[in-house]
């Protein structure tokens, strides 16, 4: 077993240990962990400074998820637009494969929270077969999205497994990997992973941290290795209520990747996903974020601000009102507010 299966091992599961560890009440932590599963790796864990706190917040199951709040378990109607088990095939050109339900940190605002961590939607070998073959036989995907769940969870041979079968297909142009292991379990990149990814380019990774607190030497130290391999790295951000819904922390957080070689893809408005009510910030707050990101900091922090619509309409940018149409001139709104125009 290597090292990070190990301290993936050693995570922190269990209710009673958790209430334990922080002196707080275990019985309402017991029955949300009966309902969404709990996980904590050592490294997340090391994060936390005091209860309540932004990682705090991320990971510990709270009272709320049981709350009935009128939203729907899979909003995006992903299952609708799964043609197979584990492949959402929503647009044209691209699928999303959830190649495994495991995660290091199941995320308390997780947007599948109705399926990671339950052993009964664990992927099979003939469901991961049958996903193979719908690709092979879809010639119009040109760009696989392997997804989850967290895909870096899985050994590297099997990993490696995936890869080889996709790379055989001559249609698919490129693969992506989403992950949240750099924040959550570091240790998984390995300098061995890394090599064998290597050598499955045109590969993309797109990472997910949310607060500046989760970029640590050792998260820094993953994306290093990943970006020495070659694999250019993204960031998914999700704007979390109490945790990151702040122009100062945000704009902290975009740069901050920005100095471990992460380039900042999407801010997503949170879905709305049962059991995740309490995460969602207001869009009037993404969008003023968005305003003050804009000419006040580098280009290269700027990621898209996006809302996934429901019923599987796909992602939505919102850009702050920069521009409109005056008779025949364009009104451009600069970043500190005073417009120009500019000739059509
Ligand atoms: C987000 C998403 C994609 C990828 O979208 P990009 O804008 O290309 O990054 C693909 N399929 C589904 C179902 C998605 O939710
Ligand atoms: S790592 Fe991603 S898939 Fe896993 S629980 Fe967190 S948000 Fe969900």
């Amino acid at each position: 077993m290597e090292k990070w299966q190990k301290n993936l091992k050693a995570s922190l599961i269990d209710a009673d240990e958790l209430a334990s560890y922080f002196h707080c009440d275990g019985e309402s932590l017991s029955r949300v962990v009966d309902k969404y599963p709990m996980r904590i790796s050592p490294h997340y864990l090391s994060l936390i400074q005091s209860p309540g706190d932004p990682i705090w917040r991320q990971c510990v199951p709270d009272i709320r998820e049981l709350q009935e709040d009128g939203l729907l378990s899979d909003p995006l109607e992903e299952e609708n637009l799964s043609p197979t088990p584990c492949i959402i095939h929503r647009y044209p050109d691209r699928v999303v494969f959830l190649a495994t339900t495991s995660c290091a940190v199941y995320c308390r605002f997780c947007m599948r929270k109705r399926k990671v961590g339950c052993s009964s939607f664990e992927v099979q070998t003939e469901i991961l077969e049958a996903a193979i073959r719908y690709i092979e036989e879809t010639s119009a995907v040109r760009d696989v999205i392997l997804s989850g769940g967290d895909p870096l969870l899985l050994s590297d041979d099997h990993l490696e497994y995936l890869l080889q079968r996709l790379r055989k297909i001559s249609h698919v142009e490129i693969v992506r990997i989403g992950t949240r292991v750099p924040v959550t379990l570091p240790e998984r990149i390995t300098p061995k992973l890394c090599r064998m990814l290597k050598s499955y380019h045109p590969l993309f990774i797109n990472t997910h941290f949310n607060h500046p607190l989760e970029v640590t030497s050792a998260s820094s130290e993953a994306c290093a290795r990943l970006a020495d391999a070659g694999i250019p790295l993204g960031n998914q951000t999700v704007l979390l209520k109490g945790v990151n819904d702040d122009l100062e922390t945000m704009k902290r957080l975009m740069q901050k990747l920005l100095t471990i070689r992460v380039r900042p893809y999407y801010i997503h408005q949170m879905d709305m996903v049962k059991g995740t009510g309490h995460f969602r910030a207001e869009v009037k707050r993404g969008i003023e974020i968005m305003k003050g990101l804009r000419g006040h900091t580098s280009g290269l922090a700027n990621p898209y601000y996006v809302i996934d619509a429901p019923g599987g309409k796909g992602k939505v940018p919102l850009l702050p009102d920069s521009v409109c149409f005056k008779e025949d001139t364009l009104l451009l709104r600069g970043y500190q507010g005073d417009t120009v125009e500019y000739p059509l």
